[in-house]
């Protein structure tokens, strides 16, 4: 046996934040590397954040990153950063890292990636490396979270710290990502093109990315799979990895019940016939009995906007294409338009050059683009792009207020700012179409958000409501959000199905729930504690 090592820095006993690495002889690969939501949450809040010019110190102090030296850029450590850290638990050195494999674009998966040396190359799906682009060019540009290029912030002298360089794209560093299901030769010269010149294309201050196809790169010379899935993001896929110990597999996040079940099947089966030595599964709705379907959110969706009159607004998971999707239908068979923000308009776009079957937000009239009513002055160029090609169909906030039961407005808790320009009619309608808190700052969240309502006049539908057994959802309004990740039965079936010879689970609070269902089913369920090793 070939002593194949697994090393779990995230994931364990919380759901996301995956850090695995995975160690054959001196090849080395993590297993996604995501910013771990929990931990963060223990000790942040908005407006207490990790200190962006101390750089690597304070994710290594609170525990957030392990410690683990020749892993991260230079450019974020202190020249002593090391001496405080060396006698810390799970210390080691850790150089000659051949690549993450990237399951999906969700944070808990990629963001952490921000931190790794920038000549460590990323694995993953085209729609996964464009969705991760258009979420940085497009987001708060946190330095934590820029997975796909950043800015050194520090210039290594031996003398200390620099002031932190200017953030200006000029000097923006990017991360080569290898691109799984991209062949050129199978691509035609227009499609080519479109690669090489599109949306990869330097542009100011909006970076291309360096890519290249998984087959022409050699840095891993392990031999990999990757197992397109359905998840609650386009992109998303599982890896297989071919040691010396046989194969392990590792899930990502996954579901069967969704519009694209048929991948996580075609999966199950590809992975099951590898006969893997180790299967590493996710868990997050270990507990769940059943599945809501997406068409049952739109039955139950369409059934609501209906009868609604004035606005609606609805409320449902960023970056969830297929619930835009639905809404979209919904606003089409309600005769409303959708108004989506810019950055989904981006997204959207981003997500056409790849997959041709997506709404054309430029030409499709089911689609307008809701413009923030206090604009920055210098806007982003992907703002002025969106802008200028779709400036025919940009509304404002005067627009929505004049014709409100001609829209389905798709705002978030954090967009309800907009609300006092607006002014939605009483009896206006906010759909939520997301999941219930799961934690302590999203209760008080949505306790806040119960008072915006309640200040507007606005009704609400499938809103969880807190009651003593906690935060529920009207028995009549159920049924509005599908879930991005399989319910218990679903995944005893990914289990049983791909029946590898180990099963760890990850990316849960239940890992118990696999050693009480797989006894005596000939699969043997192995509990990782935080940054323990399991060899298989
Ligand atoms: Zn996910």
């Amino acid at each position: 046996m070939g002593g194949v090592r697994l090393t779990f820095y995230g994931g364990i006993d919380e759901i996301g934040g995956n850090k695995i690495l995975l160690e054959d002889g001196d090849r080395r690969l993590f297993l996604d590397f995501g910013f771990p939501y929990k931990r963060h949450k223990r000790f942040y809040e908005e407006y207490l954040k990790p200190r962006s010019g101390a750089g690597l110190l304070d994710p290594l102090a609170m525990g957030m990153l392990p410690p683990l030296e020749g892993l991260y850029r230079h450019d974020l450590m202190a020249p002593d950063l090391w001496h405080q850290f060396r006698k810390a638990e799970h210390y080691r050195q850790l150089e000659g890292v051949d690549g993450v494999l990237l399951s999906h674009a969700h944070l808990d998966h990629s963001g952490y990636i921000s931190f790794l040396n920038g000549d460590i190359p990323v694995y993953s799906t085209a729609v996964t490396a464009f969705i991760s682009k258009a979420m940085q060019d497009s987001g708060k540009a946190d330095f934590d979270q820029q997975v796909c290029y950043f800015t050194p912030a520090y210039r290594d002298k031996p003398e200390g710290w620099q002031q932190p360089a200017c953030l200006s794209g000029a000097s923006a560093k990017q991360r080569q990502f290898c691109i799984a299901d991209m062949n050129p030769e199978a691509l035609n010269p227009e499609a080519l093109q479109f690669w090489d010149y599109g949306f990869w294309e330097k542009k100011p201050r909006q970076k291309a990315l360096d890519s290249c196809a998984m087959k022409g790169h050699h840095s891993c010379s392990l031999n990999l799979k990757c197992f397109p899935l359905d998840h609650s993001i386009p992109g998303a896929c599982a890896w297989g990895i071919e040691t010396g110990s046989g194969w392990i597999i590792y899930s990502g996040d996954l579901r069967l019940h969704g519009k694209r079940s048929q991948l996580t099947r075609k999966f199950i089966e590809e992975a099951g016939s590898l006969k893997p030595r180790a299967l590493i599964l996710e868990g997050t709705n270990v507990l769940r009995t059943g599945n809501v379907f997406e068409r049952d959110v739109y039955d139950n969706g369409l059934k609501a906007i209906k009868v609604a009159s004035g606005l609606v607004i609805a409320d449902f998971p960023p970056r969830d294409i297929d619930r835009l999707t639905t809404f979209l239908q919904i606003a089409r068979d309600t005769g409303r338009q959708l108004a989506i923000l810019p950055k989904d308009a981006y997204l959207l776009k981003t997500m056409r050059l790849l997959e041709p079957e997506m709404p054309d937000v430029v030409s499709d009239d089911g689609i307008v683009i809701y413009q923030e009513t206090v604009a920055s002055k210098s806007p982003k160029v992907w703002i002025r792009e969106i802008c200028r090609e779709c400036g025919h169909k940009v509304v404002l906030a005067e627009d929505i207020s004049s014709a409100q039961d001609r829209f389905i407005l798709c705002f978030s808790f954090w967009d309800l700012n907009e609300l006092p320009s607006i002014r939605p009619r009483p009896g206006s309608l906010y759909v939520f179409s997301s999941s219930e808190p799961h934690d302590e700052e999203q209760e008080i969240d949505f306790r806040r958000l119960g008072h915006w309502l309640e200040h507007f006049g606005l009704k609400s539908f499938g809103l969880p409501v807190e009651t003593a057994d906690g935060w529920v959802i009207p028995e009549a309004e159920k049924g509005l959000h599908a879930s991005g990740h399989a319910c218990g039965a679903d995944l005893l079936e990914v289990a049983r199905g791909i029946k590898p010879q180990i099963l760890i689970p990850v990316h849960t609070e239940h890992s118990d729930f696999y050693r009480e269902n797989l006894s005596g089913s000939g699969v043997d369920v192995v509990l990782p504690s935080v940054g323990g090793t399991v060899e298989v």
